[in-house]
């Protein structure tokens, strides 16, 4: 079996698996070790921006060829009973994370890509190139390694990573549904105290219902079922979805510690991608778009690093680290903002009778937190 790679890529989510895709197209060699086996569910809002299509058709990936409904069109709604809605500038699609990561699988093994099934337990950068060990003590070797094992991992506490040492208060719990009446092309916010969830359709045509929520909000109750009745259905239009839509799986997926701290695109040389490198509040639905356009940052500098045979790694890392702040500093410090203002009650009633009137000023929000389309 083969041990020496161009690149080993850390975590075949979006991120991971994007960058493999890219980097085989362009004749690199590359393995991807993923701890879980495709198909398997996420938790995610599961509303991906147009602004990463072309670039995926540019890869041979068609969300429209899986049946992912189109979505055009923004609801948000206060506990209040306050609601906006509008026409969403660029649009997305909903595609469900048990779909989407699989339909990257199975190209990424088309275009030639090595995928093994193993959980990455170190990563150990020796002079010129990195040794990866999986659980059973076997070694990769590889001249680049891409970090892409998403928001939090025993990694990051290996890699003496800044934000592994604090504490996070946020949890997120998602369930798919059937709810027919609710339309294919929108993507609806919902608020309630302490957190927001979203609503989309997916390409089974059912809905997913995904929310955050902070923890002292969610830690009095045991259940969360107790949670959906006493906190989220005090939102008139999520009391509605939770009367008659009818769960998929019998128990929600949750993750916990989801931190929002600013990471450093480059640690001990590995490159990060996607959540591993920063992650944006999921209210801007922009996160799957952001884990997509660093895949291609970071393989579009690789690819040349490894064709130039006079490496230079300080400067790979350099630019790395430049391109990714150019792309995404501004639309995080926006997401962190937006989020501030939608868990304040008060101030975000008068955000949204002031943005409500102004169809530009609304615009102009939800393009501070994404980006153009990636050609
Ligand atoms: C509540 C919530 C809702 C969201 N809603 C949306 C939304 O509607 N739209 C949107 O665009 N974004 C959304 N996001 C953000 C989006 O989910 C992420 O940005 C996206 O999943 C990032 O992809 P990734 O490839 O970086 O990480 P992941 O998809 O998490 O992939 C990481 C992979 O690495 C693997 N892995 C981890 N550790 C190891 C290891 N040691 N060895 C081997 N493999 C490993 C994991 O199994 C996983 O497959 C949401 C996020 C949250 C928390």
């Amino acid at each position: 079996m083969k041990h020496d790679y161009d690149v080993v890529v850390v975590g075949g989510g979006l991120a991971g698996l994007t960058a493999a895709i890219h980097l085989s197209l362009e004749g690199v060699s590359v393995l991807v070790l993923e701890k879980n086996t495709y198909p398997h569910h996420k938790v995610c809002g599961e509303y991906v921006s147009n602004e990463v299509l072309p670039y995926l058709q540019k890869l041979g990936v068609s969300l429209q060829g899986a049946g992912a409904p189109a979505i055009s069109k923004f609801q948000l709604s206060q506990v209040n009973g306050k609601v906006l809605e509008a026409e969403l500038p660029l649009g997305g699609f909903g595609v469900s994370r048990y779909a989407f990561d699989e339909l990257l699988y199975k190209r990424a093994l088309e275009v030639g890509v090595e995928i093994q099934f193993e959980k990455v337990t170190g990563i150990l950068f020796k002079e010129s190139s990195f040794e990866v060990v999986i659980s059973n003590g076997e070694k990769f070797t590889s001249r680049v390694v891409l970090g892409a094992y998403g928001k939090r991992s025993t990694l990051d506490k290996k890699l003496n990573r800044d934000f592994i040492t604090e504490k996070s208060a946020w949890v997120a719990v998602k369930n798919h549904y059937k709810w027919d009446v609710f339309p294919d092309d929108v993507v609806a916010l919902h608020n309630f105290h302490g957190g927001y969830g979203g609503l989309s359709k997916t390409e089974s045509g059912e809905v997913n219902f995904c929310y955050m929520a902070h923890y002292h909000s969610f830690q009095k109750f045991r259940k969360v079922e107790d949670f959906n009745e006493q906190i989220i259905a005090k939102n008139k239009f999520l009391k509605v979805f939770l009367q008659e839509a009818e769960p998929v799986f019998e128990q929600p997926l949750t993750i916990a510690q989801i931190s929002f701290r600013p990471k450093k695109a480059v640690e001990d040389h590995v490159l990060m991608i996607g959540d591993t490198a920063g992650l944006i509040h999921p209210l801007c639905g922009n996160g799957m778009a952001m884990a997509i356009h660093s895949a291609k940052i970071a393989s579009e500098l690789v690819v040349p690093y490894l064709k130039s045979g006079q490496e230079n790694r300080s400067r790979l890392e350099k630019n790395y680290q430049q391109e990714w702040k150019r792309a995404f500093k501004t639309r995080l410090y926006w997401g962190r903002q937006l989020q501030r203002i939608l868990l304040r009650p008060a101030l975000s009633n008068s955000i949204m009778s002031l943005v409500g009137k102004s169809p530009k000023l609304l615009k102009a929000t939800i393009a501070a937190t994404h980006g153009k389309p990636l050609l």
